[in-house]
């Protein structure tokens, strides 16, 4: 049976209240200086029910900068706009087993990317976004105010600057994707697009509702309207599954037992399907990019609740 609301609450006050035994490790990620200052002691934690009602513990209103989490709207923006062909065509539904920034596999794969959820794949969906939609900024933004129910989550400019003047391995991977001929578009103009994509700040209350249509079949539970179709939402979870914790997706599974996507901000999504989906965030990383107080938070949580959908 469900926990009910309040023995839910009472495990999320643990889980943040447990968080700092996770503070004297890890350290927050600094490969921009806007980053590297954010303050490494937080921990937010948010849960939003497929009848959209949220529950949260700790620093769950402080907004982060999503980073990677963002490559999960975009592409399923892209799933929107396009025809599945014209997006699995250009990128493929494999874990890398790589890091998230990886140049390898995109030489011996010919420019293909493993998938949507490493660099270089969501690179080329920002690429097929930039290349169909007008402003695809301005959409995107749009995309997530809707998703989350919140009318002014926006961007950093300070991060997105920040990302563009250190963007040299991010750039390499785009050229490399281009040497290749599958990237269609200017190259600066998609590196600009998915910097402005990382940098977008929200905290774990809105990016738990962002995400809660993973948890209900495709369906917004904040507005009763259709993101993606239930076999696209079955879709989206299996890729998270198998490849949004970068290169340890495994260990993730493993541990926790449910689809997830995590950023270098320290945030991490992760979907019960047809119960709820949650977001954690914390600062300090592990040696793969992962929050280390999230992710154990997120083993907290699945058992307390006593219910994976692998069993
Ligand atoms: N802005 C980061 C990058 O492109 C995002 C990485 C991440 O969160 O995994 O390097």
């Amino acid at each position: 049976a469900d926990l009910d609301h309040d023995a839910l609450q009472a495990l999320l006050d643990r889980l943040s209240k447990d968080a700092p035994r996770c503070f004297n490790e890890g350290k927050v990620a600094d490969y921009i200086p806007a980053l590297g200052e954010v303050d490494p002691n937080h921990f937010g934690i948010a849960v939003c029910h497929v009848d959209a009602r949220v529950q949260y513990a700790g620093d769950a209103l402080t907004r982060f900068s999503i980073q990677s989490i963002v490559k999960v709207h975009a592409l399923v923006l892209a799933m929107q706009r396009l025809a599945p062909d014209d997006i699995w065509s250009r990128v493929g539904r494999e874990p890398s087993g790589q890091a998230f920034n990886s140049m390898v596999q995109l030489e011996v794969e010919r420019g293909v990317p493993r998938n949507p959820f490493i660099n270089a794949g969501a690179l080329l969906v920002t690429d097929l976004l930039v290349s169909r939609i007008v402003s695809t900024q301005y959409t995107l933004r749009e995309h997530l105010r809707r998703l989350s129910g919140s009318d002014d989550v926006g961007f950093d400019e300070r991060v997105a600057r920040s990302e563009m003047d250190h963007k040299a391995r991010n750039a390499a991977l785009a050229y490399l994707m281009k040497a290749y001929g599958n990237l269609d578009a200017d190259v600066e103009t998609v590196l600009d697009t998915y910097f402005h994509g990382c940098s977008v700040a929200m905290n774990c209350v809105e990016m738990a509702r962002s995400v809660a249509f993973l948890a209900n079949r495709g369906v917004n539970p904040l507005d009763g309207s259709r993101v993606v179709s239930p076999v696209e939402t079955r879709q989206l979870n299996a890729l998270l599954l198998t490849c949004g914790l970068y290169d340890a997706a495994g260990d993730f599974a493993w541990r926790v037992g449910l689809p997830g996507k995590s950023g270098v901000g320290g945030g991490i999504i992760a979907i019960l399907p047809g119960r709820m989906s949650i977001c954690v965030w914390s600062p300090r990383l592990d040696g793969y990019g992962n929050s280390i107080a999230g992710r154990h938070a997120l083993e907290g949580l699945v058992e307390g609740i006593g219910f994976s959908p692998l069993g």
